[in-house]
């Protein structure tokens, strides 16, 4: 559990003590379907520049946060919807904790941006592209990072 609840995440939809993020698909019984996203929601969060946990927009002068790995670092593309900073912290917590339980190879980080162009695939699939993170903060490193890490510690 989450002891810090960020204000624009008070009062949205909860499942085992974690809010669920607008983004992801709902079963009738109010659990959220692990790795679900809901296309239209998606769709709507990419367009009007809203937040992917809790679906409120991101003001102009707001930067826009969004979560990946070491592949959305070289390539600017990111799968997901931005988040606002204080949302994005959040969910930062809740994939520490996962983590812990299922341990991923690539690293995940946050990256803060001003601004990001929609780009679809040949698949037509929609992506958020990036040309310049302004901040990119490693919430689980990846294998190489720790290694430089402990390179330059010694
Ligand atoms: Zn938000």
């Amino acid at each position: 559990m989450i002891a810090h609840l960020p204000k624009l995440l008070v009062g949205l939809p909860m499942f085992e003590g974690f809010v669920i993020p607008y983004v992801q698909v709902v079963q009738g019984d109010g659990a959220p379907e692990v790795g679900k996203i809901d296309p239209e929601r998606l769709q709507r969060v990419q367009g009007e520049r809203r937040c992917q946990m809790c679906g409120k927009k991101i003001g102009k002068k707001q930067m826009l946060v969004f979560i990946g790995g070491d592949a959305s670092r070289i390539t600017g593309f990111f799968e997901g919807g931005a988040m606002h900073e204080e949302c994005a912290l959040y969910l930062a917590e809740m994939v520490k904790l996962s983590q812990r339980l299922n341990p991923s190879k690539d690293g995940v980080a946050l990256f803060a941006v001003w601004s990001y162009v929609l780009k679809k695939n040949t698949k037509g699939q929609v992506f958020c592209f990036v040309k310049k993170f302004e901040k990119v903060v490693w919430v689980v490193k990846p294998p190489k990072e720790n290694n430089e890490a402990s390179t330059n510690s010694t």
